[in-house]
């Protein structure tokens, strides 16, 4: 647990509040965006993991007693291993709160040879090697982005059979014996994050780690509406006499907006806070509008050739 306090900063005595504010912090310190070369956001984009996995492990521990963890001094195994047992929400906790007070190398021993129940645990506390992450790329609309819309997808992994994985089945129906499911799950995620991890929901093999689900959510091309530096929203307006302008669109709120500008038009209208929203912080980008002059505007007409 110390570390992921160390990756934000924190420290054990903080409240969860104060740890999501410096989650926030580091997570917009990190974030790929703001970084240019693509090797510096590769970088980025894994620190940016690290980051977001740190924050959602203490959060799922912040209401556990603390001493839980602050009394073992043990080597580091055992206390992912109890991390891994309380994630699974498991029935251990007794034995693992006993375990205080007996001989931890000892324990680790006999409990691993015994208890061949918890055999699923092996693979994501003493494999090496990880499952290839999964990684879905989302399309969203601008609108949804900008009206931070929570949005469902269902996911496909390969994860192990719960029936017949831990416990000796002579033949399991679930799974026909493979041990593995095709399984489906529903995620929920909002469109104004970029990156999004689910740690540990991917896909699992025998002797790895279990793999993550990585969201990454990407703009729609939108008709009327381009996206400059990530969070500015452009619109051009097209006039074809030099003459003050009343326009009315409908914006990605939904609402109309009305647009007034006298000539002679200025570069462009800057509308600051009109943008999407930036991730991990309170503030929005920018909406420009550019008029732009082309004279050469034509009506459209309709012939019907025989
Ligand atoms: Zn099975």
């Amino acid at each position: 647990m110390k570390h992921y306090y160390d990756i934000l900063d924190a420290d054990y005595s903080d409240s969860l509040k104060t740890i999501h504010k410096k989650y926030k912090k580091k997570a917009r310190q990190w974030h790929p965006d703001m970084f240019k070369e693509s090797k510096d956001k590769v970088i980025a984009e894994e620190k940016f993991k690290e980051i977001q996995n740190a924050f959602s492990q203490i959060k799922k521990n912040k209401n556990r007693s603390p001493q839980f963890f602050g009394n073992i001094n043990s080597d580091m195994d055992f206390k992912n291993f109890t991390e891994k047992l309380i994630n699974k929400g498991s029935i251990l906790h007794t034995i693992i709160n006993n375990a205080k007070n007996i001989d931890l190398k000892d324990f680790f021993n006999t409990f691993f040879v015994h208890i061949k129940k918890f055999r699923y645990l092996y693979d994501d506390l003493f494999s090496e090697e990880k499952v290839e992450d999964l990684i879905v790329n989302i399309n969203v609309s601008l609108e949804d982005i900008y009206n931070k819309e929570d949005k469902i997808i269902e996911l496909k992994r390969i994860r192990k059979c719960e029936a017949c994985y831990n416990n000796d089945l002579k033949y399991c129906s679930i799974c026909n014996n493979k041990n593995y499911l095709e399984q489906n799950k529903s995620f929920i995620f909002n469109c104004s994050d970029k990156i999004i991890v689910f740690s540990n929901e991917g896909h699992q093999e025998h002797n790895k780690k279990t793999g993550d689900i990585i969201l990454k959510i990407q703009p729609k091309i939108h008709s009327n509406f381009k996206l400059i530096n990530n969070y500015d929203v452009y619109y051009e307006l097209f006039t074809s006499t030099l003459e003050p302008i009343t326009h009315s669109f409908i914006y990605l709120d939904k609402q109309k907006m009305e647009f007034k500008a006298d000539y002679p038009f200025r570069k462009d209208y800057i509308f600051k806070d009109k943008g999407l929203p930036i991730p991990y912080s309170d503030s929005l980008g920018k909406l420009i509008i550019k008029i732009i002059y082309n004279p050469f505007t034509y009506s459209e007409s309709h012939y019907t050739l025989n």
